[in-house]
């Protein structure tokens, strides 16, 4: 089972790694060792066949879904379509949602996204800004 391990912090950041992706198993969850207030990720492994055990739904978060590798199918309701490395997939709220590792062979791999639907007010150019620091990279 991969692992969550804090690699460090300061007072504006907290750094962690799940290790290499190539080779991730198990279900990881963030939020609460980088102290993050806007989202929940997680990343989740599927075996070969396997799907997760139920599905469910969100009351206030949507869900985003960002296939990092394998293949499988997605529902929402009673919709079902084709997933595989790459595929990102938005899930509103109030909806049932599962997906399922059709592989015979390899495990899927995913980051799952979760944040307050209608939330998002300013992003990239509206919410940054352009500073002066001098870089130490
Ligand atoms: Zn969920």
């Amino acid at each position: 089972m991969s692992e969550l391990r804090k690699l460090g912090e300061g007072e504006k950041f907290s750094h962690a790694t799940v290790g290499s992706i190539n080779g991730f198993n198990g279900k990881v969850f963030i939020k609460d060792e980088l102290k993050e207030t806007s989202c929940e990720i997680s990343f989740g492994t599927l075996e070969p066949g396997q799907a997760v055990p139920f599905f469910h739904s969100h009351k206030a978060n949507e869900e985003n879904y960002i296939i990092l590798s394998g293949e499988g199918s997605f529902q929402v309701n009673s919709d079902v379509f084709s997933i595989a490395e790459g595929s990102i997939i938005r899930v509103a709220t109030n909806c049932d949602r599962n997906l399922r590792n059709t592989s015979e062979t390899a495990s899927l791999v995913y980051i799952c996204i979760q944040a307050k639907e209608g939330s998002l007010d300013g992003y990239t150019m509206t919410d940054a800004v352009i500073t002066g620091r001098e870089s130490l990279l």
